[in-house]
């Protein structure tokens, strides 16, 4: 009952393991038990954890702070899941198949296009192994110039980027900019996207920053950082507002409290 298996050592599955790790004690530990006994168990298939990362720094500071969090974190690398049972899993270490008996398991370990992409008739070149649609630089299909594509369905294979929701974003400027090109009957302009850096969740109240990748804080004001920066993207002043006032009320008021 008290073991977590998360399959797969991306972001995500970081972010839930730390997470849990601090989170799980706070149930637990009130009930007058060792969270020490908790146990939360990841699962990557390659050989690190955070694989689409650039930087090894972040790798690093992802496998010590999973290492401080009050439950312990256990990351088994090389290690790929092949069953989900209820109440187990299985997996293959080293050529052996091994069993983890876990009351919960969280799948993190990506996902995979929508049946509509899948569906279109557009040919198999024009795709990449995920099935996601190659694009050009301007975002347009090679075959339907007329169409374009943008986010986790597309991939510009001259400039790939990760799917994460700031090229998205980025992505999606540049479509409305080149509508607005096309209607006007001006040239097209390749999308151009500017990552801004990471940031990941390490715990409850702490998370790793890496500004333009160059730059890392950590602990706390990182997660001020991150926080800060996620309100920067609200969508409108109301929920801005809504999110500020929760945030500082966990965050600060909460913690100063100490509960
Ligand atoms: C657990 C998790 C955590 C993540 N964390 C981060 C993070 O911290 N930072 C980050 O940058 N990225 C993160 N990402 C990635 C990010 O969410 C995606 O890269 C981003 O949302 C992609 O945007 P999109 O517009 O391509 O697709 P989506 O955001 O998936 O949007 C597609 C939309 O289309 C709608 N739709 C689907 N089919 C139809 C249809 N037939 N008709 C009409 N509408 C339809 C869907 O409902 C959906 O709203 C995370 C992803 C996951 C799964």
């Amino acid at each position: 009952m008290l073991t977590v298996a998360i399959v797969g050592g991306g972001a995500s599955g970081v972010e839930m393991g730390a997470t849990l790790a601090d989170l799980l004690p706070t149930w637990y530990i009130p009930l007058g038990e060792n969270p020490q006994e908790i146990r939360i168990v990841i699962l990557q298939r390659g050989s690190e954890i955070l694989k689409e990362s650039k930087s090894d720094r972040l790798r690093e500071t992802a496998q010590s702070e999973l290492q401080q969090r009050t439950a312990p974190v256990e990351v088994l690398l090389e290690s790929e899941v092949k069953a989900v049972y209820p109440g187990a899993i299985e997996f293959e270490r080293n050529g052996q198949s091994w069993r983890l008996a876990a009351a919960t398991v969280v799948w993190t370990a990506g996902n995979a296009t929508h049946p509509v992409i899948d569906s279109l008739a557009i040919a198999p070149e024009n795709r990449d192994k995920h099935n996601r649609l190659l694009v050009k630089p301007t975002l347009q299909l090679p075959e339907f110039p007329e169409v374009f594509a943008a986010g986790d369905c597309a991939i510009d294979p001259s400039n790939p980027q990760p799917a994460t929701a700031q090229v998205a974003y980025q992505q999606g400027a540049a479509i409305a900019h080149n509508l607005k090109a096309l209607i006007a009957g001006k040239s097209l302009t390749p999308a151009t996207v500017n990552l801004r850096g990471t940031l990941i969740k390490l715990g409850l109240h702490e998370s790793a920053v890496e500004i333009f990748d160059y730059y890392e804080i950590k602990g706390h004001l990182g997660q001020a950082i991150r926080l800060a920066t996620y309100l920067e993207l609200m969508p409108t002043p109301a929920r801005n507002f809504v999110n500020r006032t929760r945030w500082f009320n966990e965050e600060i008021l909460k913690q100063i409290a100490g509960v």
